[in-house]
């Protein structure tokens, strides 16, 4: 069942959207070549107690750490540890922020120092295809119409998206109902309603769309170990379109729809 939150949750949604924004944007501050992946979780704690939340991911599934960060081949769910990260590395951090009661998701990928114009083109047409997504989002939309977006974009350029992971419902819980895959499967998919919060979350590939977990049994890797990026946020539907609670001041999603000041999408991609 998808859950439709009332206006209470729906501002405490905006807070731990707001807070996991915040965390996110001190990562991505810090991220430079010579820094260890543990550093950028200890800044993602910090930020995120000091505004009296709780790391989502922390002890969820029992992972260890408050964010997931994930080099170059590696997709998701990266457990930060002595890793140092490298000039030319492509870096995704995902992030949760839990206040009273409930989830911010968002994430992203990050180029550290200098990298392949490659690179930074898989990067920029991951988020792209987040926000051609986002667009689809109102009241009476199909699911489908966001997936086929990401879809869309992703092969047009020349790439893969992944299959074997989706976006979700957050809330209360970190993963609700319904899954949003980045890929059209058969059928409309369910009408989306105001007040239901979706992270819709691009995972595209270089290479080909399939991936595997690394020997950790944790890390998902793209089996041709090519690379990989991921951009994230918690979308909410609104009256007359979407607000993405997760928006952050260094990255568009502040300029399209900032979470504090003009809320409601005036339209136009980025
Ligand atoms: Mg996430
Ligand atoms: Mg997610």
């Amino acid at each position: 069942m998808i859950e439709v939150k009332s206006e209470h949750e729906i501002e405490l949604m905006r807070e731990a959207g707001r807070i996991t924004g915040l965390a996110l944007t001190a990562v991505g501050a810090a991220i430079r070549p010579g820094i260890a992946t543990k550093t950028l979780d200890d800044i993602a704690r910090e930020v995120i107690s000091k505004h009296n939340a709780f790391p989502s991911f922390l002890g969820y599934n029992n992972f260890p750490a408050a964010i997931c960060v994930c080099v170059n081949e590696q997709l998701i769910h990266g457990a930060p540890g002595k890793r140092v990260l490298r000039e030319g590395d492509i870096v995704s951090v995902d992030c949760g922020a839990k206040f009273e009661g409930f989830n911010g998701d968002s994430s992203c990928t990050w180029p550290v120092g200098r990298v392949s114009g490659d690179a930074l083109r898989l990067i920029e047409v991951t988020r792209r295809c987040f926000y051609l997504a986002a667009e689809q989002v109102r009241p009476g939309a199909r699911l489908s119409e966001v997936s086929r977006a990401i879809q869309t974009h992703a092969e047009q350029n020349g790439y893969n998206v992944v299959r074997r992971w989706t976006g979700h419902g957050v809330g209360r819980n970190l993963h609700e109902d319904p899954e949003v895959p980045c890929f059209v499967s058969p059928g409309r998919g369910p009408k989306l309603l105001a007040g239901m919060t979706l992270a819709i979350e691009p995972m595209v590939c270089a290479g080909g769309g399939e991936v595997k977990y690394a020997s950790d049994r944790s890390t998902v890797v793209t089996c041709d170990g090519k690379l990989c990026a991921h951009y994230e946020h918690t979308v909410l539907v609104t009256e007359t379109g979407f607000e993405i609670l997760t928006a952050r001041e260094d990255d568009e999603s502040w300029s399209i729809c900032p979470t504090r000041g003009a809320r409601e999408a005036k339209g136009g991609v980025p």
